[in-house]
């Protein structure tokens, strides 16, 4: 090979080789395995420093962007979204705490009122929820169900997360796509003994419709 061919490798090489795999990954990441550098591991980014490399290869070692690729790889399952302005309220403000009931139907309310009326240790848990704070349930739901049995360095972070925010909403069944409540239909009721639920709810012009959610109440 002569000294313009390798410029030109080279050239391409280093050009290519940011934050995404390239065709490096597979010239460089068995020089570091070699080293015994272990993918997740403490130690592996020190180990991978101290690749073998010649002429053709000294880009392997040049590079902690691609050194940090071998032993911190992706996860499969990428980071929950940020929440957006119009959840932000549901997420950390003045609705994480207390449902938001001014977004409801009089229908809705009403149905509330007269449920605690008949049952007062009733409350509300959950009123009008912005779609966009739907979707925000349904990814930590979703992500949960395919991180919970990971155990994986690369998930670790991203499973972290994903933990403390399935705790936090304390989900028990998956978010809808789409869901009355985001249209102000719909209030999510505790304290209502599951016997009595039923005949309460259609004494107060309500049901229970949705089948895995027992505590969601909507008006007739
Ligand atoms: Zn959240």
């Amino acid at each position: 090979m002569n000294k313009h061919k390798i410029a030109v490798v080279f050239y391409t090489l280093m050009s290519t080789s940011f934050a995404y795999a390239d065709q490096g990954d597979e010239i460089c990441f068995p020089l570091y395995k070699a080293t015994g550098a272990i993918p997740g591991t403490s130690e592996c980014q020190s180990l991978a420093n101290t690749a073998r490399v010649g002429m053709g290869t000294f880009f392997c070692t040049s590079e902690p962007d691609r050194i940090e690729r071998y032993c911190l790889p992706k996860c499969s399952v990428p980071p929950l979204a940020p929440v957006t302005a119009a959840a932000d309220a549901y997420e950390n403000g003045e609705f994480s705490r207390s449902p938001d009931l001014g977004n409801v139907s009089s229908a809705v309310n009403n149905g509330l009122t007269c449920i605690q009326q008949r049952i007062p240790r009733a409350f509300p848990t959950s009123g009008y929820r912005p779609q966009e704070y739907q979707n925000h349930l349904r990814e930590v739901w979703d992500k949960w169900q395919l991180l919970k049995n990971d155990s994986s360095a690369a998930c670790a972070t991203t499973k972290l997360n994903v933990k403390n925010e399935f705790t936090q909403h304390r989900m028990v069944h998956q978010p809808g796509l789409t869901s009355r409540h985001s249209s102000g239909n719909a209030v999510d009721i505790s304290g209502v003994p599951e016997a009595v639920a039923d005949t309460t709810a259609a004494a107060c012009s309500m049901s229970r419709p949705v089948s895995n959610d027992h505590v969601q109440y909507e008006p007739h």
